[in-house]
């Protein structure tokens, strides 16, 4: 506390909830199996608010598990994970409270394919939040805008490139103002032209400040927007550091070689 001191000079700690905390994600000692596959093994991560995490490591290391943990797409045995002041359990209804606030996008978009563009957007708005259908439809075609796409609101996923359809998996997550968003991979199934255009957009969310986790082997991406990078092999996290200093100056051979091969 004594060094926060200075900066909280006329704020009124009394009036600071719990909520009011600067952590978004805290993961302590977490662990989880498949079946008898011990597949994360004593996890440890706090996110602050605004912080930008890419998460790299070999295929197979645990990344897309421990991500799919801080939604609850899978459970975890062992530890805690406690997202926005709430600790995931298998209470449900602390499960949606957490949902609710974690956009989430995945390598394969996961668009509904038989529901238009503006329909994929307005969907849980609509059933999740009962947001009125004119108001959501207005937030879905300003955050189409926001992704450089409102003229393909009618159209259908299938209609679309890789890379359109993959900017509409982000607008689709941000019609429900969360607060935190998980990249798994999101430009891994594009064609090179398109990636740019997918990564464009998750800069101007990190300039805004918003809370972000992305697995990606982006490493230009990484430099860029990244307050730090954790690197994971075998289900642990090996290290973590700045960027400059991860690419520069990794400390472990699992992280040399991982950095060898693809830089
Ligand atoms: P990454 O995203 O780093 O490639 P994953 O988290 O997808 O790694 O997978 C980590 C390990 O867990 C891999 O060995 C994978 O085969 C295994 N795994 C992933 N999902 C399951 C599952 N549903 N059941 C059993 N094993 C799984
Ligand atoms: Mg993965």
């Amino acid at each position: 506390v004594q060094e926060t001191g200075e900066v909280l000079t006329g704020v009124d700690r009394s009036k600071m909830t719990v909520s009011d905390t600067d952590v978004a994600i805290d993961i302590v000692g977490m662990h989880k199996w498949y079946g008898d596959f011990h597949v994360l093994r004593d996890i440890n991560l706090r996110v602050m608010r605004g912080e930008r995490i890419v998460i790299a490591g070999p295929s197979g290391s645990g990344k897309s598990t421990l991500i799919r943990c801080v939604n609850r797409l899978e459970e975890h045995q062992k530890g805690q994970i406690i997202v926005n002041d709430v600790e995931l359990t298998s209470d449900l209804k602390r499960v949606d409270e957490v949902r609710r606030e974690v956009g989430m996008v995945f390598q394969h978009f996961n668009l509904f394919p038989h529901l238009s563009i503006l329909e994929n957007c307005t969907l849980a708005p609509i059933w999740v939040r009962g947001t009125p259908k004119a108001e959501a439809e207005a937030t879905a075609m300003h955050f189409l805008e926001r992704v450089k796409i409102p003229e393909q609101a009618l159209k259908f996923p299938g209609q679309l490139s890789g890379g359109q359809q993959q900017r509409v998996a982000i607008a689709r997550s941000l019609c429900m103002n969360p607060k935190i968003m998980l990249f798994d991979e999101p430009t891994s199934a594009l064609d090179p032209e398109m990636i740019k255009e997918v990564l464009d957009v998750m800069v101007g969310l990190a300039e805004e400040g918003m809370t972000m986790i992305c697995v990606t082997h982006e490493m230009g991406f990484a430099r860029q927007v990244a307050n730090r990078v954790i690197f994971m092999d075998q289900g642990q996290v090996i290290e973590q550091n700045e960027p400059e200093e991860f690419f520069s100056n990794p400390q472990h051979e699992r992280t040399k070689l991982f950095l060898s091969q693809i830089l």
